[in-house]
C-alpha cells in the first residue's frame, strides 16, 4: 500500500542523500506521530514504515501498546523531554531515547536499563542555540556530560540530537552537532524535521525526525 506523505519524504531522503554523496540507507526516517491516532498511523505502518517517534510518554502509552501488538517489529523512539519520575515507563515503552540531557535523567535511565535488563539506543540532546527555554545540554558542557554518562552511569551513548532555533538557518547548528559528535567518537546524529531534513542530511544526519510532512499539519 502506498502512503503519499510517506512516499514524498522517503523520496526526499533519497534525493538529499544522493546529493550529499551518501548512501540513502545511512539515514533512518523516524515518523513522528505525536497528536495523531491509530486511523492516521496504521496506513503509514501498512505502507512499510517501522520506526516512529513520540514526544510524550503518556501519549505513547495510550496509543502504542495496541499497535505494537499488531505490528511487533515497530520501533518506537522518545524524542521529547523526559522527567525522571517517568524513566521507568519510558525505558519499558521505547526502544530509543533522544533526549538524555542532564545528570539526573542519565542516572534514572541507567537505573531502569539495569533493572529491566532492557538495552536502549540513547542520544544526548544538545541545546545548540543555547536557548534558555529549550531542553538539551549546553554545547560547552557536552564533552563532560558524555564522559559522565559513560564513566559515572555506565551508559552507552549512540549519538547526539538537536532542535535548532526556529527562526535561524539550521545548518550551523547541524554542523556544530556533527563536530561535537566527531570529537567524542559518536557516529549517530538525530537532526532534521519536516522543514529542514534535506539540510540535515547534507550535514550528516543519520536519523531524521519528520512529522507533518508525512501526517499533515497538527
Ligand atoms: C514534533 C517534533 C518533530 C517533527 O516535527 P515536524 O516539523 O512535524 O516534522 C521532530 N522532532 C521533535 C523533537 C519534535 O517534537
Amino acid at each position: 500500500m502506498v502512503h503519499e506523505g510517506l512516499k514524498k519524504v522517503l523520496n526526499g531522503i533519497v534525493a538529499a542523500a544522493q546529493a550529499a554523496g551518501r548512501a540513502p540507507d545511512e539515514v533512518t526516517l523516524i515518523a513522528v506521530s505525536k497528536t495523531f491516532d491509530g486511523p492516521d498511523i496504521v496506513p503509514v505502518i501498512e505502507a512499510g514504515q517501522r520506526v516512529f517517534g513520540e514526544n510524550r510518554v503518556q501519549e505513547a502509552k495510550a496509543k502504542w501498546p495496541a499497535l505494537r501488538m499488531a505490528w511487533p517489529d515497530v520501533e518506537l523512539h522518545l524524542i521529547g523531554p523526559l522527567q525522571s519520575n517517568k524513566a521507568a515507563e519510558a525505558v519499558q515503552l521505547f526502544d530509543a531515547i533522544h533526549t538524555v540531557d542532564r545528570p539526573k535523567i542519565a542516572e534514572a535511565i541507567a537505573k531502569e536499563i539495569h533493572r529491566q535488563s532492557k538495552p536502549l539506543k540513547l542520544f544526548v540532546q544538545v541545546n545548540t542555540g543555547r536557548e534558555p527555554q529549550k531542553a538539551g545540554i549546553d554545547p560547552d558542557q557536552a564533552d563532560a556530560f558524555l564522559r559522565e554518562c559513560r564513566e559515572v552511569h555506565g551508559l552507552e551513548i549512540s549519538g547526539l540530537m538537536c532542535i535548532p532555533p526556529a527562526e535561524e538557518d539550521p545548518k550551523p547548528h547541524f554542523t556544530l552537532l556533527a563536530e561535537i559528535a566527531k570529537r567524542n567518537g559518536l557516529t549517530q546524529l538525530s537532526m532534521g524535521m519536516s522543514g529542514d531534513y534535506p539540510a540535515a542530511i547534507a550535514c550528516g544526519a543519520t536519523h531524521v525526525r519528520v512529522g507533518s510532512a508525512i501526517f499533515g499539519t497538527r
